[in-house]
C-alpha cells in the first residue's frame, strides 16, 4: 500500500459501520478526498476531534483500493474563534458546504485551497459578516461566472446603477432596473472585494451595508450551485450519449 502525506480541510464526516467514520477532506495537492479514519467513534480521541470540520491539518494516509485510511492527523492552523462562536461557526460551515458541492473527487484546485484556507483563518480573526460574501465573490470569479458591478448588464451604461439581478449576472441603471435595490456603497464594497481589496473593504464597511451584502452573497452562490445542479446531469447524459 502507497503511503502519502498532505495538508487538508475537512469538509464534512459521517459514520461508516460501528466505529469509524469517513472524512470527506479538501487537500492541497489532491483535491478532494474521502478518507476512513478508523476506531475513532470507540474512544473519545485527540485524533478523531482532529478530524471535525473546518479543521486544517497535515494528515497522513493509505492508499486504499476504495477508500484511503488516514492515519494520522496534526493541525496545521489552530481555529479557536471559529470554534467557540457559533455566528463564525455557521458561516465557516457554509463555506465548507460551497466548496464541497463545486469540487469532484481528486479534482485538484490550489487556488481554491488557497482561499478557502484563507477565508477560515480570516474568519478565526474577524467576525465582520462580510468575510463570508467576500469569499462568496472569490468563489463566483474561480468559476468564472463574477457578476458585473460597473456597468448596466441590460445597456452597458455606467451611469445610475441602482439595482441588481442575481439572476441576470449583474447590476441595472434606472431604466433597465430589476432585481433589488443596491446602494453606491454595496456595489463599490464587492467591486472592492473582486479587484482584492479584501482587507480595505472589511476596515471600512459599516454594519448595516455588511448584513446586506452577507444576504446577497447567500443568494448568489445559491442560485450558482443551483444552477450548476440542474446543469451536470444534462451534461453527463450528453456525454455518455
Ligand atoms: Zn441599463
Amino acid at each position: 500500500m502507497a503511503l502519502y502525506r498532505d495538508d487538508g480541510v475537512v469538509l464534512r464526516n459521517y459514520k461508516l459501520g460501528e466505529a469509524d467514520r469517513i472524512i470527506v477532506l479538501f487537500t492541497r495537492t489532491r483535491g478532494k478526498v474521502r478518507a476512513v479514519a478508523k476506531g475513532v467513534r470507540r474512544t473519545k480521541s485527540k485524533f478523531g476531534s482532529r478530524l471535525e470540520p473546518a479543521s486544517i491539518l497535515h494528515a497522513q494516509f493509505y492508499e486504499g483500493r476504495n477508500l484511503d485510511i488516514v492515519t494520522q492527523a496534526e493541525t496545521l492552523t489552530v481555529l479557536p474563534q471559529l470554534r467557540s462562536d457559533l455566528s463564525r461557526y455557521g458561516r465557516a460551515a457554509v463555506m465548507l458546504e460551497i466548496v464541497d458541492q463545486i469540487t469532484e473527487d481528486g479534482g485538484v484546485q490550489p487556488a481554491l485551497y488557497k482561499l478557502l484556507t484563507g477565508a477560515l483563518a480570516e474568519l478565526d480573526r474577524n467576525g465582520n459578516p462580510l468575510v463570508l460574501p467576500a469569499f462568496v465573490v472569490k468563489i463566483l470569479a474561480l468559476e468564472g461566472v463574477q457578476p458585473l458591478l460597473d456597468s448596466c448588464v441590460s445597456c452597458e451604461t455606467a451611469d445610475n446603477l441602482i439595482a441588481i439581478d442575481i439572476a441576470q449576472g449583474g447590476v441595472l441603471c434606472r431604466a433597465c432596473r430589476a432585481g433589488e435595490p443596491i446602494s453606491d456603497i454595496a456595489r463599490a464594497a464587492l467591486q472592492a472585494i473582486m479587484d482584492g481589496r479584501v482587507r480595505y473593504v472589511l476596515d471600512s464597511t459599516d454594519d448595516q451595508t455588511a448584513r446586506q451584502l452577507e444576504s446577497l452573497s447567500a443568494r448568489m452562490i445559491e442560485q450558482h450551485l443551483e444552477r450548476r445542479l440542474r446543469s451536470s446531469p444534462v451534461v453527463d447524459q450528453h456525454l455518455t450519449q
